[in-house]
């Protein structure tokens, strides 16, 4: 590995993905998100890790991270969460890819497409963002008898499963029981109309299998789905036929402080970087963009091979954040450059060119974990990892 890498714990992927396994019922699978490069883990590497774990269902934002994944020889349900034009839906047809219906006017435009698609309804509950509102089941009901729709699944999203005032469960239960009363009528209104339509296409018996794009067939009952994250470990009985873990399953809570609440997670995700030179200082010299570090006496900085481009945020800098070199801290020095990062060393001795500077992760006692940089740059785990660079080389362990 030459500048900066990604390492990948291939164990602590298996530990988390078998503790949300533990944490649902036996009729439920995983289906974790791998959207967004995996968290910034590398979707590719990750998607096939957990294949290799018997996961073969996927949630990704777009179809181009489906087709990503398709191109790189993922197989099995590979579900769009967001919202795809109608200029994309050649992509959903070409990689077998299943999309959100994002509303009743989205289904009726991937209706309109003309061939067979794989969707699953989205059922907005109170987050407000995307789905058809639960109270218009008769909207809904009408997305279910869309002739060019092979409706797989209806799903919700909770939006409040993460904190523990009563008023966002109170909430969220709500939300819960609205989704799956909803999903109810709507299983009921496919089951009605597929079995109409399997008896004039020749008096069959149940349902008509249809092939899709990917050669799957159809599946006669759609599948329900509600939990993300939170939603696995604060509500589980709520489970369904599938759940969508994204930042459990790289081993982390979207805070330090929300750590207890998914216990026993381990963290997957390692960022190390090179030490490109050191540097001698004397008292009053300056270093780095707008001088911003000043040395107070002699002092040893060591410039890393890793900046904000590479998705440290530039927020870390002037000692707001550090780095590990030999098992010690070295706070940030002045200001982090788009691809490089001082970092002071004075206390650390032998410091030398080519050394490997922990960013995130372990080095001898001490640790810098994703909740450290999370926090002092006044985010969430989720933004931080996401935000990971693509130039950054990525390995399973
Ligand atoms: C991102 C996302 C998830 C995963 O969420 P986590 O909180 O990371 O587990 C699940 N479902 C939907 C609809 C999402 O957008």
């Amino acid at each position: 590995m030459s500048r900066a890498w990604i390492e990948l714990d291939g164990e602590a992927l298996a530990h988390n993905v078998a503790m949300l396994r533990a944490r649902i019922p036996a009729g439920c699978r995983l289906m974790p998100a791998v959207k967004a490069n995996a968290y910034g883990h590398g979707a590719v590497l990750v998607a096939k890790q957990l294949r290799q774990l018997g996961v073969d269902a996927f949630c990704v934002a777009c179809a181009q991270e489906g087709a990503e994944l398709r191109q790189n020889g993922i197989m099995g349900e590979i579900l769009v969460l967001g919202y795809t034009p109608p200029e994309d839906f050649a992509l959903l047809e070409k990689y077998g890819l299943t999309q959100t219906a994002a509303d009743h006017s989205h289904a009726a435009a991937l209706n309109r497409y003309g061939k067979k698609l794989h969707v699953h309804i989205a059922v907005d509950t109170g987050m407000h963002r995307l789905g058809e509102d639960f109270k218009h089941g008769d909207r809904l009901c009408e997305i279910m008898r869309m002739e060019n729709l092979i409706v797989d699944g209806i799903f919700t999203h909770l939006c409040a499963a993460d904190t523990a005032n009563p008023a966002d469960q109170a909430f969220t239960r709500r939300q819960a029981e609205n989704f799956l009363c909803a999903a109810e009528r709507m299983k009921r209104e496919y089951a009605f109309v597929r079995g109409k339509r399997a008896d004039r296409a020749g008096g069959v018996a149940g349902i008509r299998r249809e092939t899709g794009a990917a050669g799957r067939t159809d599946v006669s009952v759609p599948r329900l789905h509600l939990l993300a994250s939170y939603g696995i470990f604060s509500y589980p009985e709520y489970a369904q036929d599938y759940a969508r873990p994204g930042i459990a399953l790289y081993g982390v809570a979207e805070t330090g402080r929300d750590a207890a609440v998914l216990e026993g997670l381990k963290p997957v995700l390692t960022l190390k970087a090179r030490v490109a030179c050191v540097k001698r200082l004397s008292d009053g010299e300056t270093a780095g963009y707008g001088r911003a570090y000043a040395a107070r006496g002699r002092r040893r900085l060591a410039v890393l091979t890793v900046g904000y481009a590479d998705g440290l945020p530039r927020s870390l800098s002037n000692g707001v954040g550090a780095v590990l070199l030999g098992g010690k801290r070295a706070p940030i020095a002045g200001r982090i450059c788009m691809d490089q990062t001082i970092v002071d060393v004075s206390d650390i001795p032998g410091v030398r060119a080519g050394d490997t500077a922990v960013v995130i992760g372990r080095s001898g006692e001490e640790q810098i974990s994703a909740y450290d940089l999370a926090d002092q740059c006044g985010t969430i785990t989720n933004e931080l990892l996401s935000r990971l660079g693509a130039r950054l080389e990525r390995r399973v362990l």
